[in-house]
């Protein structure tokens, strides 16, 4: 089978040492189950700071940094080994490529993929707010891509871009994160990670 594989959340630990780094900088406490859903929650930052950490902390060497879930790779590798296709495809902007890649090859998972797809610089919308995060925009992108690709199913973490594949008949392992636990629908199946996907897969 041709799988699309996520990166941020699916691969790669990113919402909880995104949160850390943000619960510093400013100063607030972090709720027991803190996610994504955590950010639009926290008033006592402003948007604007909101944006402008992002931006920093993208620009910086946050992705270079980032865990990798214990399981990933012997199930990335087991997966390539029985003969599916693997792409990473991720709605980082192109320009995250060499950090992106390195950090791949750095985790010993890059040659378990075809390819490794991040979103063109010319697709994110002028008229959206810049280095806010684009969900809409986002799933475009992997739809469009899933279906160029003519993928069978993908990994994916994201509450829309889950949805907007499944609803193109696009099979998706859900990984479980407290911002998508009231996702469900044909063709979404949620696993709790990579273990339970290889066991699913019968890898
Ligand atoms: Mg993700």
């Amino acid at each position: 089978m041709r799988l699309g594989v996520d990166l941020d959340d699916v691969v790669a630990e990113c919402a909880l040492p995104y949160l850390r780094k943000f619960a510093e900088e400013f100063g607030v406490e972090l709720p027991p189950e803190p996610g994504w859903q955590t950010l639009d929650a926290i008033t006592e930052v402003s948007d604007a700071d909101k944006v402008r950490f992002r931006q920093r902390t993208y620009d910086g060497t946050f992705f270079g940094e980032l865990e990798m879930y214990t399981d990933a790779p012997a199930v990335l590798e087991r997966l390539a080994s029985a003969g599916h296709e693997i792409y990473f495809v991720t709605a980082r902007a192109e320009r995250r490529r060499v950090i992106t890649e390195t950090w791949l090859r750095d985790k010993g998972i890059f040659d378990h993929a075809k390819a490794v797809h991040l979103r063109p610089q010319g697709d994110f919308s002028p008229t959206r707010t810049f280095g806010r995060y684009d969900p809409s925009g986002s799933a475009r992108y992997k739809v469009g891509l899933a279906e160029e690709l003519e993928l069978h199913a993908f990994c994916e973490d994201d509450r829309l871009i889950s949805q907007e594949l499944a609803q193109r008949g696009i099979r998706v392992f859900l990984f479980d994160h407290p911002w998508n636990r009231d996702v469900e629908g044909p063709r979404i199946e949620r696993v709790s990670g990579w273990s339970e996907l290889g066991e699913k897969l019968g890898l």
